[in-house]
């Protein structure tokens, strides 16, 4: 079977892929190649970053390679904290920090739509391909929930009363920016595998 890189530490983000795509490759991370040092992420949309990812990985394992970069994206702010969605209030990448500061800048703020976004960066034979995956919500006034990650707490998807932050995994991860993204990679390859 065809080796597939995918450039993660996040066992719960393998698990999710290997599921979706694991009858068609093989997917190694990192790690599993011996390349244990953080990846350059210095970009300043998702499509730069996940494809600086990608090029990474590619340059030392010579292999098909994807990489995925998501943030979240507020329009009132214009887009922030977007691509700086894990060092909004700091490099201490601290959510609950993170999440203090979008409120207090959407204080007074009447509209608080917002939307979580995902770049996926596929290289394979050498061509780049781009999938992406979003999710519409809004940013409510006071944390909801325990569960998820990062600002699940406070986004809360159109058409549902419950933030991330209340849903199950399964639920969050059925109808997720990533998941969206993830699934027109997985019908790509699915499509051409067949050709
Ligand atoms: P990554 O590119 O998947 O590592 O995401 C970068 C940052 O965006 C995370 O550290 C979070 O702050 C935020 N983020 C991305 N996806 C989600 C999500 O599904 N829920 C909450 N926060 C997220």
């Amino acid at each position: 079977m065809k080796k597939l890189v995918f450039a993660t530490q996040n066992p719960h983000k393998l698990q999710e892929i290997n599921q979706m795509m694991g009858h068609l490759y093989h997917i190694v991370t990192p790690l599993d190649l011996g390349i244990t040092e953080e990846i350059p992420e210095t970009g300043h949309t998702f499509h730069d970053n996940a494809l600086q990812k990608a090029k990474y990985l590619l340059d030392r394992t010579a292999c098909d390679c994807f990489a995925d970069d998501s943030g979240l994206e507020v329009f009132a702010l214009e887009g922030a904290p977007g691509v700086y969605s894990a060092r909004y209030a700091g490099e201490e990448k601290d959510p609950e920090a993170n999440m203090r500061l979008l409120l207090q800048n959407l204080m007074d703020q009447p509209d608080r739509s917002a939307r979580f976004v995902t770049v996926i960066a596929f290289i394979r034979d050498g061509e780049h391909h781009f999938f992406e995956g979003e999710i519409k919500g809004q940013i409510i006034h006071e944390k909801r929930g325990e569960k998820g990650f990062g600002y699940d707490p406070i986004f809360m998807p159109d058409g549902y009363d419950r933030t991330f932050a209340e849903m199950t995994a399964e639920e969050k991860n059925a109808i997720s920016h990533r998941k969206i993204a993830l699934s027109k990679l997985a019908e790509f390859l699915e499509i051409s595998s067949t050709i």
